[in-house]
């Protein structure tokens, strides 16, 4: 039943061509830790899960180094050999990986449908949403030549690599906030770059802010690039950019964090999928269920405040477990 493949004439908005249909039993979209780990789940449950990588395979996982807070990992891991281990442990029990971005979704009928590549229909009963968010850079060229050799998005992640250093951190809503505070626990003094004369982050954050003597916050500041021989040796920031105040500083880092936000990669589902006002998909509490029957969502598209490779692998599971009983609720 499941697999078959068919012509179908049911075409995406705006184009004319004839879309091939693949039936499948249990769709994954998307390939950080919560979507291999939700494929693992799927196939050892014998829903013989298909999986499209979408646009970064392995997630974002795949442009860190190295990994050190992932259970099992004694001596820690990089990012890109864990992804390539979870793939391995999802194909071992049949998952079938494949190339392809899930382009729109129509799941308004029993059966959901998810267009891939704008070329092919798959058909399935349950989806798993494993998208992830993307961290939003400023767009400077100098956060790519410095990415992984002192420009990070994830302080949790990388912070450890800065002991008795200083850093920096850009933004100033509570993600920057708690990235501030987590790092001055580890580092010798961090600089938060804010643009405004004020805070985003709330009361209660703002004020641990301000509490911490190690951070220094740098009010209408903002980043004009980076120095250092290959890797990040300092910042250069404009002070009160666009007055008659306008002034440049320079500052001694070895690490630069961005934390001026996540985009949770849901845009292409939004239309049926009920998510916050930041995009965020919205679960019932306590599992991965969306608004749409049969439609699950798990990891970083679906979470605003942990945004952990483990977090996710764990809501992965869920998702899995959850889609199992959907079927066999359905089906009996
Ligand atoms: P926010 O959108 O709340 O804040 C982004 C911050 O980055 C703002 O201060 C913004 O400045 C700044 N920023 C944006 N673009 C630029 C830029 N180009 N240059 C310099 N600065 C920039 O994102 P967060 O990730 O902080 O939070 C997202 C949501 O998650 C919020 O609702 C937050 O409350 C929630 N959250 C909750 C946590 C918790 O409850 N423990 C922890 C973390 C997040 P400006 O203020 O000038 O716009």
């Amino acid at each position: 039943m499941f697999k078959s493949l068919n012509i179908d004439d049911s075409v995406p908005e705006n184009t004319n061509q004839v879309v091939e249909t693949e039936k499948v039993k249990c769709l994954i979209i998307g390939s950080g830790p919560a979507g291999y780990t939700a494929a693992i789940y799927a196939a050892r449950a014998n829903l013989s899960p298909v999986m499209y990588e979408g646009l970064q395979p392995g997630g974002q996982l795949t442009t860190t180094t190295e990994v050190e807070n992932f259970p099992g990992y004694s001596q820690g891991v990089t990012g890109p050999v864990l992804m390539e281990d979870l793939k391995a442990q999802a194909e071992r029990f049949g998952t079938d990986v494949r190339w392809g971005i899930a382009t729109k979704v129509e799941f308004s009928g029993p059966v959901h449908k998810v267009w891939i590549d704008d070329k092919k229909i798959i058909e399935s009963e349950v989806v798993i949403i494993a998208t992830g968010a993307t961290a939003k850079y400023l767009g400077l060229d100098d956060e790519k030549k410095y990415a992984g050799s002192g420009v990070s998005a994830c302080a949790t992640c990388d912070g450890f690599f800065y002991r008795g250093k200083d850093v920096a951190v850009v933004g100033g809503g509570d993600t920057a906030a708690e990235e501030a505070i987590y790092l001055a626990g580890l580092v010798k003094k961090v600089y938060l770059i804010v643009r405004r004369n004020e805070l985003r982050a709330s009361k209660v954050m703002q004020e641990r802010v301000i509490r911490t003597k190690n951070i220094e916050v740098l009010w209408e500041h903002q980043t004009k690039g980076l120095i250092g021989d290959g890797v990040v040796e300092g910042a250069i920031l404009w002070k009160k950019k666009g007055t008659p105040e306008e002034s440049e500083v320079t500052i001694k880092i070895d690490g630069f964090f961005l934390a001026i936000g996540h985009t949770p990669n849901s845009e292409f589902v939004k239309d049926f999928v009920e998510t916050d006002e930041v995009g965020y998909i919205r679960t019932i509490p306590g599992t991965s269920k969306t608004n749409v029957p049969g439609v699950f969502a798990c990891g970083d598209v679906q979470d605003s405040i942990y945004r952990q490779a483990v977090t996710a692998a764990g809501s992965g599971c869920m998702a899995a477990i959850d889609a199992e009983r959907y079927l066999s609720e359905k089906h009996g």
